[in-house]
């Protein structure tokens, strides 16, 4: 039973269930890179969908209710610089 197989939002391909090593997923609260996850991939566009239980959990993550395996670093930079 896949979380996917649902028609994309931004073109006429099929949203399909990939399993991906790394995956770093953007919420409100802030970013949560998940490792091993089933995302969901445009099989046209390449668009990325994460189904209600990934949220949740990356939800859970961010509001300390399951404390992450690890943290990471991550660089961060404004590419366009002032001048
Ligand atoms: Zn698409």
């Amino acid at each position: 039973m896949t979380m996917y197989d649902f028609p994309c939002e931004y073109c006429t391909g099929t949203v399909r269930e990939c399993i991906v090593d790394l995956e770093p997923i953007k919420h409100h609260r802030g970013i949560v890179v998940l490792e091993e996850v089933p995302i969901g991939v445009c099989d046209r566009c390449g668009a990325h969908y994460y189904a209600a239980p990934i949220m949740r959990r990356v939800e859970s993550i961010l509001t300390s209710g399951s404390p992450p395996d690890r943290t990471i670093q991550v660089p961060v930079e404004r590419y366009r610089k002032a001048v």
